[in-house]
């Protein structure tokens, strides 16, 4: 387990001086906890810093939105001023990688089992040749399914730096708000399933808001939720609950075509809704109690199966899983 301290040090080292990042390799050896994979993972692989990655996804920040603007951002989401910890690598080799298969990043310090006592003790990396197998998988589902598939595979071109800059802001968001992972680290079993799922909620809506002008990030992370994560056939998971509650926000972007069995996505309106969403969540504070943040989620389950239901099932087709079926919450 010294390699992680190792890479640690180098990482942070790299981060102090400038925004080049030196070390090209990384190697991990060891056991470590994935959001996906049940208990303890081992992984030995060496892993590549995804360089061009990293330098275009900060050349495109720095030119579409300006990182004058994303500190105001940060700033009015009560987020501090820090570029968060977070680099893109590929696998170069290994001989145990099931972690690696199962998931898209590895968040320190908890993959070790170490709570942190401050951001700056946070980071990770992104998996992104995991997100582009993940995305290159369901391409031809949705050019089966909706009748302006040009539009959505156009946008989602570039989809290791679309992971990245999505992953960047979705770990930021995770120091938002009372639902912040370095004021509440342990979690109160009262909570259940309801806040990690909250959680994963709200990260994904700062870095939607943070993201804005880009909606290549927005999207190919709402398509990988939907085509990905929701088919999970564990009801609690938290991003099968997150997905609901965006779900929730967008179905009627999905129209059913007049001449085609096809869909048409107003990818626009998709984009301007989640990219505001968060301005309007209302009761945060409702993540202090166990029962209101249960009641809510609940309410979501309801609205998904009252409004969304009939059109997800549509676009996943004969895929497609149902909550209100078998160990519903
Ligand atoms: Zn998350």
């Amino acid at each position: 387990m010294q390699n992680v301290e190792v890479i640690l040090a180098n990482f942070k080292r790299a981060y102090s001086g400038s925004a080049e990042i030196c070390q090209s390799v990384i190697k991990f050896y060891g056991d470590f906890i994935f959001t996906k994979s049940p208990e303890l993972s081992r992984l030995e692989a060496d892993f590549e810093v995804d360089h061009s990655t990293f330098n275009h996804a900060l050349e495109r920040i720095s030119t579409t939105i300006g990182f004058g603007e994303i500190k105001r951002r940060f700033k009015k989401l009560n987020l501090s001023p820090e570029w968060p910890q977070h680099l893109p690598i590929r696998l170069k080799s290994g001989t145990q990688i099931s972690g690696y298969i199962q998931n898209v990043f590895l968040s320190f310090p908890l993959c070790i089992g170490r709570i942190a006592q401050e951001e700056k003790d946070i980071f990770g990396f992104e998996f992104v040749d995991r997100s582009e197998d993940i995305l290159c998988s369901i391409l031809p589902r949705i050019k089966n399914t909706f009748i302006n598939s040009g539009q959505v595979l156009k946008s989602l071109k570039r989809v290791g730096m679309s992971t990245y800059i999505y992953g960047v802001f979705h770990e930021k968001g995770h120091l938002f708000g009372n639902i912040s992972i370095l004021l509440k680290p342990y979690e109160g079993l009262e909570f259940g399933y309801a806040l990690p799922a909250f959680r994963e909620y709200m990260a994904d809506l700062t870095a939607f808001k943070l993201a804005g002008e880009l909606p290549d990030v927005i999207l190919s992370s709402f398509f990988q939720r939907l085509y990905w994560y929701s088919q999970t056939k564990n009801n609690y998971d938290p991003d099968k609950l997150c997905f609901l509650a965006l779900f929730n926000l967008v179905h009627d972007c999905f129209l059913r075509g007049y001449a085609s069995d096809k869909l048409y996505i107003d990818l626009n309106r998709l984009v301007s809704v989640l990219a505001n969403a968060i301005d309007s969540v209302p009761h945060l504070e409702m993540s202090d109690s166990p029962d209101k943040l249960q009641k809510w989620w609940s309410r979501q389950i309801k609205l998904f199966e009252e409004n969304g239901s009939s059109i997800y099932r549509e676009i996943l087709k004969d895929r497609a899983l149902s909550w209100s079926s078998g160990s519903a919450i």
